[in-house]
């Protein structure tokens, strides 16, 4: 899926005449008024309506939830490339991307370029959230799946700008570098997740909120609840919890016709225990909410693989997307877990590059559940 989005993309600059390096500046535009009617690349597997200025409002059950097309993939010598899919998935969450006075929530762009240089030239290529979810996990044989994920909606992690022309990317912000990266390197993947709330606008700058969101899901990205007015979860009764999350959810339904791809705790702070399965599944205002998927930050377990018998997707594990340990200060964070990934590559999730088939070396197959396979079949060598 992946790589024939980035062949699309590919084969539309050419045909524009122009270089990878202009990716950006070919991206799909919207001027005010104008609905895109044609075929539109997707890396999700729920293609929502595209409408630019006032979406089609739609009801929580028109709203697709298809199957991914699979390609076949191509048979592989085990015993040669050693896959070992019961290995460790890392989610990275990124809030924004800021040079001045970088906060230890945000990336410096000189950071933020080196995390995508480091992750390409190590195996890891990006996987949407959604394939995550669904445990349908394609990337080349050999390489290790990696999920971004960037919180708060800040304009540094994705705005628009107006020109002449219409809506285009701003440049330099997250989105942007990805943008360019990913098109440099096709075979890395383009995917990634933004988690916005209500009450601080979502990616401030050009557009509406609504042709901001439709923009970012037409190019391919995934938007996901981030509750109305990131509260601390744990301060609130269910009937807080649900109205924080299903007012949100309703929203992004409301203003791209798809729902959330998944929910993240804000400040990475779950409801209190008897609480946490409304945060999932829960109804506000007479319409039901429900998610696959919580995100929190930091290691409830090192591992997001989604197949694997500690994983647990009331707290999926996210590691923060800084490089911020010294000798003597040591930071789990994704330069720590970069370095230590680099001395113990065993501990990767290593890709069997079939997205139907888990496949693990004998010793591992009592490190995958059963029950998580989602249809994947077992595949022990
Ligand atoms: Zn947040």
């Amino acid at each position: 899926m992946k790589q024939a989005f980035i062949g699309f993309i590919i084969l539309f600059l050419l045909a524009a005449g122009c270089s990878r390096n202009d990716l950006t500046d070919y991206m799909p535009m919207l001027t005010p008024g104008q609905v895109e009617t044609g075929p539109r690349p997707t890396l999700t597997p729920s293609p929502s309506p595209y409408a630019a200025t006032e979406p089609e409002q739609k009801d929580a059950d028109q709203i697709q939830t298809d199957p991914p097309f699979i390609e076949e993939p191509a048979e592989i010598d085990y015993f040669a490339v050693k896959p070992d899919e019961s290995g460790n998935i890392m989610i990275i969450m990124y809030h924004g991307i800021t040079d001045e006075n970088t906060p230890s929530y945000d990336r410096s762009t000189e950071g933020f370029l080196q995390d995508l240089n480091t992750l390409y030239s190590q195996g890891y290529r990006l996987i949407s959230m959604s394939d995550l979810i669904n445990n349908r996990i394609s990337v080349e044989a050999g390489c290790t799946p990696v999920v971004l994920t960037f919180d708060d909606g800040r304009s540094s992690a994705f705005s628009l700008v107006e020109t002449e022309d219409g809506l285009r990317v701003k440049p330099g912000c997250a989105v942007d570098l990805l943008l360019k990266f990913c098109g440099d390197h096709p075979d890395f993947g383009l995917a990634a997740s933004f988690y916005i709330n209500y009450y601080s606008e979502p990616f401030q700058g050009g557009g509406t909120v609504a042709e901001r969101l439709n923009f970012l899901t037409a190019i391919g990205f995934e938007i996901g609840n981030h509750t109305y007015s990131h509260i601390q979860l744990n301060e609130l009764d269910a009937i807080g919890i649900q109205e924080e999350i299903g007012r949100m959810d309703a929203w992004i339904k409301e203003l791209t016709g798809t729902a959330p791809v998944a929910l993240s705790y804000p400040f990475g702070i779950r409801p209190v225990s008897d609480l946490r399965e409304v945060a999932l599944n829960g109804s506000h205002g007479g319409i039901d909410y429900s998610y696959p998927i919580g995100l929190r930050e930091g290691q409830s377990i090192v591992t997001a693989n989604p197949a694997h018998v500690q994983f647990d997707p009331l707290n999926a594990p996210r590691v923060r997307g800084t490089d911020s340990s010294t000798s003597d200060n040591e930071v789990q964070d994704l330069g720590y877990f970069l370095r230590f990934y680099e001395r113990n590559p065993n501990r990767r999730y290593i890709s069997d590059g079939n997205p139907l088939r888990v496949a693990v070396p004998a010793g591992s197959k009592n490190l995958i559940d059963p029950d998580k396979l989602q249809g994947a079949e077992l595949f022990v060598y």
